[in-house]
């Protein structure tokens, strides 16, 4: 028999994997002076009425006195330093049809699969850059990008970053003991929506239709180890409000379970991609991206909150001075893109084209530290025990 996921059981019971209307409702509904009892408690506790509250437009004409809360909570917890990421696209070749994405198998697009030499070709650029934590990325492309491939990938970059996350399909717990094992610290997985029927109607073919092996993978990553967790909703395919309530769910779900762990939420808006819609039923501007940074941040004070450069550079830089934690710079979203590959196809286009050392530049004048290397492999746990759960 198929075992349901705890995290599901937990968003069912809140109605917020389905029927959300009720949320819709009870946000409409909060008052000024809920949000002001709130914003008067001390900040970076998590409830669910609390966010609710501070998602809430109630909450919008307060969104100044959030950001200087959240700016505080922010350099007490992380000091004045921003870490710095780059991507590295290794295949841009798809085997699901997500309907927001250039990567789409049926998209006619240039596809572009990475040996790993020419993947240590990209690296090498990106390390001149001065990055010493890389972000591996690649479309679900299972003959490609292997376990074993990765692993090998993984042997040959740890000698020039201290620091490997991955972005790609979800795997199985021992898929992810063996890439912890073999260098790989991080997992960044987005759930894209949490509402079931918008899932099935954005993911209409491909494994990815799988709602519940998607949603247990952060268990699966955490299970086996991974420092770093990245959760994340695509912004624009369901109410932004409800998201940020099923996503803080599940971010408080694992941190209970897997305590050893860093949590880290990414923002990604949907960005223009070749031979995909364009018009998005749930849009988010920009001041309700800061409104959702905030109400995390003022609910969560230790987790990383990530900003990519799916971001124009103004929007960027004025969230450097509030709440954001990481930040990738000079991005290249196609395969081969650091070194040679001009041609393949982009995942989505980058709004922010600044070079890294331009982002590290406004880092430093807003009076924060750019931080390029997250930590010594030394300090990590034993790879080969992986991290137990607490239970
Ligand atoms: S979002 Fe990911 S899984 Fe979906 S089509 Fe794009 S690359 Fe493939």
């Amino acid at each position: 028999m198929k075992t349901e996921p705890a995290i599901a059981s937990i968003l069912a019971e809140k109605h917020l994997d389905r029927d959300r209307a009720r949320w819709l409702e009870a946000i409409e509904n909060v008052t000024p002076a809920q949000v002001e009892r709130i914003l008067a408690q001390p900040p970076g506790r998590y409830s669910l009425q609390r966010l609710l509250t501070l998602v809430s437009p109630a909450a919008r004409p307060y969104l100044e006195l959030m950001a200087q809360q959240a700016r505080r909570l922010t350099i007490q917890r992380f000091g004045r330093t921003i870490q710095l990421y780059a991507p590295l696209y290794v295949s841009n070749v798809c085997v699901n049809s997500c309907r927001y994405c250039g990567y789409n198998r049926k998209t006619n697009v240039k596809r572009t699969r990475l040996t790993i030499e020419q993947a240590m070709t990209d690296a090498k650029v990106i390390a001149a850059e001065g990055f010493r934590h890389l972000l591996l990325v690649s479309g679900e492309d299972r003959s490609w990008v292997t376990v074993d491939y990765l692993a090998d990938l993984a042997g040959r970059l740890r000698e020039m970053f201290s620091s490997l996350s991955i972005e790609i399909y979800p795997l199985g717990r021992e898929e992810y003991t063996s890439l912890f094992a073999a260098g790989i610290d991080g997992v960044a997985l987005y759930q894209e929506t949490y509402d079931r029927d918008i899932y099935a109607d954005y993911h209409i073919a491909g494994p990815k239709r799988n709602y519940d092996y998607r949603l247990d993978a952060p268990d699966r990553f955490a299970a086996a180890g991974m420092r770093q967790l990245g959760l994340g909703v695509l912004l624009g395919l369901a109410d932004w409000r409800i998201e940020t309530l099923a996503m803080a769910e599940h971010a408080a779900y694992l941190m209970r379970r897997y305590w050893k762990s860093r949590i880290d939420f990414s923002f990604p808006r949907i960005r223009p991609a070749a031979n995909v819609m364009h018009q998005w039923p749930h849009a988010v501007s920009d001041e309700e991206l800061v409104q959702m940074m905030l109400a995390l941040r003022l609910c969560f004070a230790d987790t990383g909150i990530v900003l990519s450069t799916r971001e124009a550079p103004e929007f960027r830089d004025r969230m450097i001075n509030i709440c954001i934690t990481r930040i990738s710079a000079g991005s290249r979203t196609n395969p081969g893109g650091y070194a040679s590959e001009k041609e393949a196809a982009e995942q989505f286009v980058v709004a922010d084209d600044r070079s890294p050392a331009q982002v590290a530049a406004v880092i430093e004048q807003s009076g924060h530290e750019p931080v390029w290397k997250d930590w010594d492999a030394g300090f990590m746990e034993c790879p080969a025990g992986g991290q137990k759960e607490d239970r």
